[in-house]
């Protein structure tokens, strides 16, 4: 297949990742987070090809494949699916679609915790709506874009990562309450401080599984409470009290789940209101007490993410530490005096090495804008 030779794009979309500043796993049990849009992007070449089959070429894994609108089914190849799922959900709401030719490339690391899986599906969906006028809202995008993951790939995901790269607003972070989707805009003033991801260039396989598992485990904490508290719906609910009245019929890892959950909602809340009156040493403590809660309450961090927080304990010049994302692999989000990140990254970068024998990749996270169509 030679479509992406040459190619003339009717429209350009970028649509980019997202970090977490704070408010991991409470995503899926509708509570806080408060993430946003970075400065990195996965590129969306668009156009009409008047048939019934849509062609895409991603330079980044250099696969392409074609589809026929008239049978979009799930595919034994993983990355298709990001794609197929997206079709079939646009398909369950519109007849509008119709064929065209995708070149994408992609300055976002893939499979690093900074969600280019939502940046593919809400840049697609973002696409298609512009080139074939779907009239389809923003939150639909997002929640189409969602219903993909779920449906096609089987990542039970929240609502999160797709929200975050479509909504996203340059300058701020968004304190999304999962359960209502309301949203506020919290102005990001970092000072003479900046948001370093570094890269643990890891994924264990564990990541999948784990996910699921978790999920369980809060719905059986869920459910334990509703005896007592029928009105519960979510751990988004509960209160140490409330999970302290069920302690006794409930296994010591539910119990800790739903702990860790409880205390990082609170932590959100208070990480807002820290970002809102410029405390950055207060939030920066809340973000080691997140990763204190992921790696020994709700565990899901890994040695190498452990190593990256810990190193960072003992350095005057950084604030706060964590990692980010669903966790046994990805990044840590580190706050650190600007001045420090050059030498900082070197030194940690062959500490990482002598003890992992892995290659550490670090970049600034920028916040940005959500996707957007790209003036030509
Ligand atoms: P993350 O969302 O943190 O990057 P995921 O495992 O959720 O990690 O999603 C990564 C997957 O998304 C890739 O393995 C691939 O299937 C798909 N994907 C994302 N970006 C691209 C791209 N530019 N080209 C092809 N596939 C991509
Ligand atoms: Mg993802």
């Amino acid at each position: 297949m030679s479509f992406f030779i040459n190619f003339t794009p009717d429209l350009v979309v970028e649509s980019p990742g997202r970090i977490n500043l704070i408010g991991e796993h409470t995503d899926y049990n509708l509570g806080f987070v408060l993430p946003t849009a970075i400065d990195k992007k996965i590129t969306l070449k668009l156009r009409k090809n008047n048939s019934s089959n849509c062609n895409v070429y991603s330079l980044d894994n250099e696969k392409s494949v074609t589809f026929s609108l008239d049978k979009i089914e799930p595919s034994k190849q993983s990355w298709e699916n990001y794609i197929l799922g997206v079709l079939h959900e646009i398909q369950l709401l519109t007849d509008k679609l119709s064929g065209f030719d995708c070149v994408l490339n992609s300055s976002l690391p893939i499979g690093s915790g900074l969600s280019s899986s939502a940046a593919l599906e809400c840049g697609l969906a973002f696409g298609l709506n512009e080139l074939f006028n779907l009239g389809l809202s923003k939150t639909q995008i997002v929640n189409l874009s969602r219903a993909a993951e779920h449906n096609y790939v089987g990542t039970k995901c929240g609502i999160m990562d797709q929200y975050a790269s479509v909504m996203s607003k340059s300058g701020y972070v968004i304190k999304l309450d999962c359960r209502s989707l309301a949203s506020e805009y919290i102005p990001l003033n970092l000072g003479d401080y900046k948001l370093l991801l570094l890269n643990t260039n890891i994924s264990h396989s564990l990541a999948d599984s784990e996910y699921n598992t978790r999920l369980q485990e809060c719905l059986t904490g869920v459910e334990a409470m509703k005896t007592l508290y029928p009105y519960m719906a979510s751990l988004r609910d509960a209160d140490q009290e409330m999970l302290t009245a069920v302690k006794d019929t409930i296994s010591t890892t539910v119990f800790n789940r739903c702990n860790y959950i409880i205390e990082e909602n609170d932590r959100v809340l208070k990480a807002s209101e820290a970002l809102t009156q410029g405390d950055l040493t207060s939030f920066g403590v809340l973000m080691y007490g997140s990763h204190d809660g992921l790696q020994h309450k709700y565990e899901v961090s890994c040695p190498e993410l452990d190593f990256m927080v810990e190193y960072s304990r003992t350095k005057e010049f950084i604030l706060g530490s964590r990692m980010m994302g669903g966790g046994f692999g990805g990044c840590t989000i580190n706050l650190i005096h600007k001045d420090a990140i050059e030498k900082y990254i070197t030194e940690v970068a062959s500490a990482y090495k002598t003890k992992f024998n892995i290659e550490l990749d670090a970049y600034i996270a920028m916040p940005d804008h959500g996707t957007m169509l790209k003036t030509l």
